[in-house]
């Protein structure tokens, strides 16, 4: 398998260098030659594999000969050793738990299956891998404990100071060794156009590969499909109705890949935030970014999201088949705050406020199509915002994990958004 630029002025490239490499040179995202259809066969027999199977049977027409098949497999065992439970929470609605694995939130499975392949792609190398990343909240933790003790890589991870959770900064700022913790006075945006820009300096390359783990990079974004997999492997009757919530769109692109490539899905809903870029764009036909503002559900506040070419991209830029399977909802804080009181008074069940824009954007669906079922991905653990304890007056039971957390001290660097300061530190590190 070969990766294009989806600006298409730049080289295709094997997986090995679409992963190493991060971003493409002309600044578009990497993109797969194919979308390989999954055999009927495998589709129908999810029920009898494990989920280390299903990985492997997804991922490898991706990896190509990038990666040797028993290593993709063992990468996809180490990847996936987690449950991801569908939990009933009313007649119609079910939730996707995606935040059983360490660091409670979705983006551990593209961060841990990213990190075993650039460990796996950086044995030979003779110099330093740095890997810089932006978090919106959850990838940074997910990053730095995949990458956490890995030979021959640095990572450097930029958060928005004040507009991360007391744990999501606990997670990324406590681990020390090779993982350097930036707390930028600015957005994500700001985070991210750094990032992006340090991946475009010659000066940089010249002394170490440079590398992304945002989930602009193919390595962290594909492994997204696993768990709508996952999802179909544990579901009864028709096709379900899908909502994610989405900020950089990486895992609603995910999904739609899974779906044309056989994983039968009636509809998406694009669960956005007060951030409604693409909510906008549905109406009107025209993306336009803009500032990110700030949201209970936090690691969704983007303002440029990276990810939707890619699912322009999968759709080939067709708008009509877009719309004919993607709806795009913005729910604003006081409907997130009202769904969590809702569900836990009437259900019982503790939402996260991503999950809640996620289960908002679905009931309001399904409340016109009664004959409908769905599911929303619940997106990380609810003790990772303290607003769950302000809304719901409690995070019911706390992993283990946290505990331990929370009696660490943080360490970080602090720094305006200018890009020099950025680039000595990294220079610093190689
Ligand atoms: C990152 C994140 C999202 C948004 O996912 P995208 O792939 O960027 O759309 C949603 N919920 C949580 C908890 C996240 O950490």
């Amino acid at each position: 398998m070969h990766y294009f630029s989806t600006n298409r002025s730049s080289p295709r490239v094997s997986f090995r260098d679409a992963v190493l490499g991060g971003q493409p040179p002309d600044k578009g995202l990497y993109f797969p030659e194919e979308m390989p259809s999954l055999q009927v066969e495998f589709l129908t027999r999810l029920r009898d594999l494990s989920n280390t199977e299903i990985a492997f049977e997804v991922i490898r027409s991706f990896a190509g000969d990038s990666i040797p098949l028993e290593t993709l497999f063992e990468i996809c065992r180490t990847t996936v050793d987690f449950p991801f439970p569908i939990v009933p929470i009313t007649e119609n609605i079910s939730a996707l738990e995606l935040f059983h694995g360490p660091t409670l939130a979705f983006k551990d499975v593209g961060a841990r299956f990213m990190s075993r392949c650039l460990g796996f792609f950086s044995r030979d190398e003779g110099r330093k891998t740095l890997v810089v990343v932006a978090t919106s909240g959850d990838t940074g933790g997910a990053v730095a404990n995949g990458f956490f003790g890995v030979d021959g890589v640095q990572v450097i991870i930029l958060y928005p100071k004040n507009k991360v959770s007391r744990v999501q900064e606990l997670q990324l700022t406590t681990l020390g060794g090779n993982i350097t913790a930036v707390e930028l006075a600015g957005t994500f945006d700001d985070c991210q156009d750094l990032a992006k820009r340090t991946l475009a300096d010659d000066e940089l390359k010249q002394k170490a590969r440079v590398t992304s783990a945002n989930s602009i990079n193919v390595a962290r974004w594909l492994p997204q499909q696993f768990y709508y997999f996952y999802a179909l492997k544990q579901w009864d009757g028709a096709p379900p109705v899908i909502s994610v919530p989405s900020g950089n769109f990486g895992n609603l692109a995910a999904g739609i890949a899974a779906n044309v490539r056989g994983l039968p899905m009636k509809k998406f809903i694009a669960a956005c935030n007060a951030n409604d870029v693409v909510p906008r764009f549905m109406r009107t036909g025209d993306l336009e970014p803009r500032s990110a503002v700030a949201t209970l559900s936090n690691a969704m506040d983007v303002g440029n999201p990276s990810n939707f070419v890619r699912i322009l991209e999968i759709y080939q830029n067709v708008f009509r088949d877009l719309k004919d399977k993607v709806e795009a909802v913005s729910i604003s804080d006081e409907s997130t705050a009202e769904t969590m009181r809702d569900v836990f008074q009437n259900h019982n069940y503790i939402l996260d406020p991503h999950g809640a824009v996620g289960y908002r954007a679905l009931a309001g669906h399904l409340a016109k199509r009664p004959e409908e079922k769905g599911i929303f991905l619940e997106t990380a653990h609810p003790v990772k915002f303290e607003s769950v304890g302000r809304i719901v007056g409690t995070y019911g039971d706390v992993p283990k994990s946290i505990n331990d957390l929370l009696l660490r001290e943080k360490e970080s660097i602090e720094m305006d958004v200018d890009y020099q300061d950025l680039k000595d530190l990294l220079m610093s590190k190689v």
